[in-house]
């Protein structure tokens, strides 16, 4: 049984109505025509219906009436079977149910139906009792007579007949109080089907009976061969009243045959079959059930066709609802790109802000650093008392400016000041006012050269002054600097300070500055001898006289030999040497034109005549006119005959000699042993001296013999140790210390790699042990100080200086 609707307005009422069309708004002319569509189905002209119902849902409608608009639409397209219609708007129709609820029961019980008819018998009972509930909510009494009427149905198709059992009294009660006549049929109908579908046929009768009457009365066609069906279906099998039933099933194949209703074509077969069998007639019992079997299989392709275009829809859906998902997750992976696009956008900004700050700081910090390393720079350069150039920069800068006057021809003068007695200052004003003369003598000095030249503090009270210039301009700025020289205050008390300055030209032949300076300072070291405060000017570099000067190498050359020592090598005409050979070998680097002296010794050879040998190389050398520089072990001065002899005789010749200290054996001594000469006096002397001659010792204090190898040889021939002489040795200091006194064999060590020798042994045990040539005795003081007489010791207090 198809669903059904309800015709409220006549079509004489349509057409009265739209005659007026022009007076109506666009919601009044879209009810008229809904009604009027609804009227042309029930007149029959389905197709036309379904034409205009699709038009009218094309227009902008009310929601509620697009909701109504789609039941009926649905309604007919199942009526005419067009199912992929019905399915399409009854998707469209539940996508809208929430834009109009008050309407979407009618649509929810259509749905049910169609849903049965597809054998979705699970969702159509959903969608019945969604509906049940929205209608239970109000008042409606029809429409809850047709609610529980889909319901019923729903549970029916399901095959659950207790329940559908149950809905079906529920609709006819509910029916009966809505005064829904035809509904009440079709309760009592669907009662009868299922008790007859149970085998329950006594009691389907009566209900099919009651059904068929009322929709008799009711002038339903659709309900009463519906009902008749049953009620034939019940007396069959009963096998009471075939007659009635076979009057009961003449008409209903001509009435389902124009219907096309295969299903009920079927079903009415299978009851004539079932009657000529009870007839006792198979022929024609065959015959029926043959085009049951045929009718069936149109039903079912029907069915398969009302399947289809529903899983058409439902697939349509899915995929519109897949793809609506997808447009929606596509929505939202946009809204995430956008925000994710802001957040970048935003550490973008971050970032930049972070990097202009960082640029910022940067730059600060730079401007900063710029700063700082001009302030090295000035103080490495600089020197921080007077604010001159210190002495590596005054040679730096100097070098250059030597070498541009040198090209260009230009004369070039190197000036070097020393304070007079400066020692002196310090001591009786203080060393805060030695400083204060310092800076004064740096500002004066500062302000007379001004741009002119170089001028720098080359350490402690010395001071460099290069110039441009000629050596009579170097003297009248330096006649300017001595009238400015004022006196100095320094905490109340004022002192004056005077100079000695060696200024020296250079003639062209100088080679380097180094050359000249040292000229200049030989011309300071003359001014100082003449009496100080005064300038010595030198004749030209290169033309000066020749002279001898005598340097030490120190133990270990690369350690010891001072930066006088060194330059004094370098700027000689001819060098001397009588070093070690690794000295040697360092010197000849850069001189190698230095002369070995060391080849005058020979093994069992006179030391006294090797001594003459090299006095007489280097005073030839002297006598020419040359300027020599000696290089001698250790302190030139300290157990050595010849560097004295050498100097002696040069300065008896007229020609200047002097001495510049190197660090002897004994400073070493003292170094690597710890021991201050200072705490008990010390006595030094060559061991075979001491044998020789008639010494007396002062075992209170240091005792230090050298050469001890060689003692008590006279022959001056000898280099290995003897025991006879040691012995000799050991019995003269006997005399006072005991022979268990421990004393030390000491060797400086000569090379960086070496370590010096401190063996400490029994005075008595000396003769047998190890030595060297230039081993030598170290004998620790013995016993305590004894302390003058009292008046001894107050005048020498009192006759100090
Ligand atoms: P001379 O006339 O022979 O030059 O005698 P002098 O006393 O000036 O002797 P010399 O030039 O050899 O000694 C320089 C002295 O300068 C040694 C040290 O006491 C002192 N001196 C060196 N540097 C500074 C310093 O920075 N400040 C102070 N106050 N004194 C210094
Ligand atoms: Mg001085």
């Amino acid at each position: 049984m198809a669903v059904t609707e309800h015709w409220e307005v006549s079509e004489a009422k349509i057409r009265e109505l739209s005659a007026q069309s022009d007076a109506l708004g666009p919601g009044q002319r879209h009810r008229i025509e809904y009604v009027h569509l609804r009227n042309l189905a029930r007149a029959g002209s389905q197709e036309a219906a379904l034409e205009g119902i699709g038009a009218l849902l094309r227009e902008d409608l009310a929601p509620a009436l697009r909701l109504r608009v789609y039941t009926t639409g649905i309604s007919i397209a199942a009526n005419v079977e067009d199912w992929p219609l019905a399915f399409g708007w009854l998707s469209e129709g539940l996508s809208s149910l929430s834009e109009a609820p008050a309407e979407s029961p009618r649509l929810l019980g259509a749905a049910s139906y169609l849903h049965t008819l597809v054998g979705e018998t699970g969702k159509a009972r959903e969608l019945a009792l969604q509906a049940l509930a929205v209608i239970e909510a109000g008042d409606d009494a029809r429409a809850l007579c047709h609610a529980f009427a889909d319901v019923a149905l729903a549970e029916d198709h399901a095959g659950n007949f207790g329940e559908a059992l149950a809905w079906r009294n529920r609709q006819i009660g509910a029916c009966t109080r809505a005064g829904d006549l035809i509904f009440i049929a079709n309760g009592k109908y669907g009662v009868g089907k299922m008790l007859a579908a149970q085998g329950r046929h006594a009691e389907a009768l009566g209900w099919a009976r009651q059904a068929l009457s009322e929709f008799e009365a009711a002038g339903f066609m659709a309900g009463v061969w519906s009902a008749r069906l049953v009620l034939a279906d019940s007396l069959i099998a009963l096998d009471q009243g075939l007659d009635e039933a076979e009057a009961l099933l003449a008409d209903t194949l001509g009435y389902y045959r124009a219907q096309e209703s295969h299903r009920a074509i079927a079903e009415t077969r299978h009851l004539f079959a079932r009657l000529a069998e009870r007839r006792g007639d198979p022929d024609a019992a065959l015959a029926h059930l043959k085009l049951a079997v045929s009718a069936t299989g149109d039903a079912e392709r029907e069915a398969h066709e009302r399947r289809l275009a529903y899983l058409q829809v439902e697939f349509d859906t899915r995929l519109k609802e897949q793809q609506i998902a997808l447009l929606e997750a596509e929505r939202e992976l946009a809204a995430l790109h956008a925000e994710a696009a802001g957040r970048r956008q935003l550490l973008l900004w971050a970032g930049m802000s972070a990097l202009l700050l960082t640029a910022i700081l940067l730059a600060l910090l730079l401007r900063h650093t710029r700063r700082e390393r001009r302030r090295y720079r000035w103080q490495s350069e600089h020197d921080s008392l007077t604010g001159l150039y210190n002495y590596q920069q005054v040679r730096r800068r100097g070098e250059a400016a030597f070498a541009a006057a040198r090209d260009r021809g230009r004369p070039f003068t190197a000036i070097v000041a020393d304070i007079d007695r400066f020692k002196q200052v310090n001591d009786r004003y203080g060393h805060a006012a030695g400083d204060e003369a310092l800076r004064a003598l740096g500002a004066w000095i500062g302000a007379v050269v001004g741009e002119r030249g170089i001028a720098g503090r080359s350490g402690g009270d010395e001071f460099t002054i290069l110039l441009e210039a000629d050596a009579a301009e170097a003297e009248a700025l330096l006649q300017r600097l001595r009238d400015r020289i004022g006196p100095i205050t320094v905490f109340g008390r004022t002192f004056r300070i005077d100079l000695s300055t060696g200024v020296c030209q250079h003639d062209g032949r100088a080679a380097t500055l180094e050359h000249l300076i040292h000229e200049a300072d030989l011309a300071l070291y003359r001014a100082k001898h003449e009496g100080r405060g005064r300038i010595v000017r030198t004749g030209a570099a290169g033309g000066s006289r020749g002279g001898l000067v005598v340097v030490g190498s120190g133990i270990q050359f690369g350690r010891h030999a001072s930066e006088r020592c060194m330059s004094e090598i370098r700027e000689a005409e001819v060098v001397f040497c009588l070093v070690d050979p690794v000295a040697l070998g360092m010197i000849r680097a850069f001189r190698p034109d230095a002369v070995n002296l060391g080849e005058h010794y020979a093994e069992g050879k006179d030391r006294r005549a090797t001594y003459r040998e090299i006095d007489a190389a280097i005073m030839a050398e002297v006598r020419a006119g040359k300027r020599v520089c000696a290089v001698f072990y250790g302190h030139p001065g300290v157990f050595a005959d010849v560097p004295h002899a050498v100097l002696r005789k040069a300065r008896a010749e007229g020609i200047p000699a002097r001495m510049e200290p190197g660090i002897s054996a004994e400073a070493c001594l003292y170094a690597d042993l710890g021991i201050d000469p200072g705490q008990r006096g010390v006595q030094s002397m060559e061991a075979t001296h001491f044998l020789v001659y008639e010494r007396q010792l002062d075992a209170a204090g240091l005792v230090l013999l050298w050469q001890v190898a060689l003692s008590g040889d006279l022959s001056c021939t000898r280099v290995h140790a003897e025991r006879a002489g040691l012995q000799a040795l050991v019995d003269r200091l006997l005399r006072w210390y005991p022979p268990d006194h421990e004393v030390i064999l000491y060797e400086a060590a000569r090379l960086p790699i070496e370590e010096p020798r401190s063996d400490r042994l029994p005075l008595g045990e000396l003769p047998t042990a190890r030595y060297e040539e230039y081993t030598t005795l170290v004998i620790p003081p013995l016993g305590e100080l004894c302390r003058a007489p009292a008046s001894a010791a107050g005048h020498v207090i009192l006759s100090g200086p």
